[in-house]
């Protein structure tokens, strides 16, 4: 039977510098912006997703930047580290890049067997991992300022900090077809798939502050669903579980249900089936401002309450 998850879709964090996102996300790891659009729900702040080539679900981190947004506090009840997938013998490459960027970074350390990661932040504090792993059969992308063999291949997984994993695991296992396929003392390892992109780890740790909302915390976790006849079903599952679930939201690039999970996380389910390719050439995604059909008529006035921004990739070339 084909899961009702597939796997994670996109993280979606708050930040609050427009081109110094573009700059970080765009410039340094290479992600394709794939959509400029906005935020549907405040129209004076950008919606920016960067991706794999065509944004695939697995690859999507996009973000709200508003501009001069306090910093908020990673901490429990928050998804803290959102990890990409690399080549296994590409961290050297990274780390040289990273230094000429002037960004810290940790020794590289091993979590499971055959996974070696560096942790880093971005110009927010917002948590990133590169893992380098030979199990990611994804071709990754790039603008040519990074060789294709290096190339981010899409996330490799996510980690959420919580008081216990009991209440968390346990809807991700039994209403959102989750297994758990590894556990080290307190870290419990979720997937649908057992591939890279689709790790769900799970920090038990009940002495850890609770995080708080700001620039450089992540908003929300969106796992994929195949279509919407299947999201409704899943939405049918959730609230079984006695949880509220919103009606079905129209993000024009895929279709969205949210719901809190037990331990405080923002969790989303988004359809695969529609993509990014809906309002522009596939050749030139992320180009011009998309704006959806009901904000079409606002166009000038939203242009002008924005910042502009620009991907320089020459800035970013080795
Ligand atoms: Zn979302």
């Amino acid at each position: 039977m084909e899961n009702k998850i597939t796997g994670l879709h996109h993280v979606t964090a708050l930040a609050s510098d427009a081109q110094k996102n573009v700059d970080f996300y765009a410039g340094i790891l290479g992600l394709r912006m794939v959509k400029k659009t906005i935020n549907f729900d405040a129209p004076d702040v950008y919606h920016l997703y960067y991706g794999d080539e065509t944004g695939a679900p697995g690859t999507i981190m996009t973000f709200f930047p508003y501009q001069g947004l306090v910093r908020g506090k990673k901490g429990k009840g928050q998804l803290t580290t959102t990890a990409f997938s690399i080549p296994a013998n590409s961290l050297d490459y990274w780390m040289k890049r990273l230094q000429k960027f002037n960004i810290e970074y940790t020794k590289p350390q091993e979590r499971f067997e055959n996974e070696t990661y560096i942790y880093f932040e971005d110009n927010d504090g917002l948590g990133v991992e590169l893992v380098a792993n030979n199990n990611d059969t994804r071709k990754g992308f790039t603008y040519g300022q990074i060789p294709l063999e290096h190339a981010v291949k899409g996330f490799y997984g996510v980690t959420l900090a919580e008081e216990s994993h009991e209440r968390t695991a346990s809807l991700l296992t039994e209403q959102m077809n989750h297994n758990i396929i590894s556990q080290k003392g307190n870290l419990y390892r979720l997937s649908p798939t057992g591939k890279p992109g689709d790790f769900v780890d799970i920090i038990a740790d009940p002495e850890v502050a609770r995080g708080l909302s700001g620039s450089g915390t992540v908003h929300h976790l969106a796992f994929g669903t195949p279509n919407d006849k299947v999201q409704l079903e899943v939405r049918e599952i959730v609230m079984t579980k006695g949880i509220q679930v919103t009606p079905v939201l129209d993000r024009q690039y895929f279709h969205s249900i949210y719901f809190r999970e037990p331990g405080g996380v923002l969790f989303e389910v988004a359809t695969n089936d529609i993509g990014f390719a809906i309002d522009e050439n596939p050749e030139t995604l992320g180009e011009k401002l998309k704006l959806p059909a009901w904000q079409e008529p606002n166009r000038d006035s939203i242009e002008a309450g924005l910042t502009t921004i620009e991907l320089n990739t020459e800035k970013f070339m080795d």
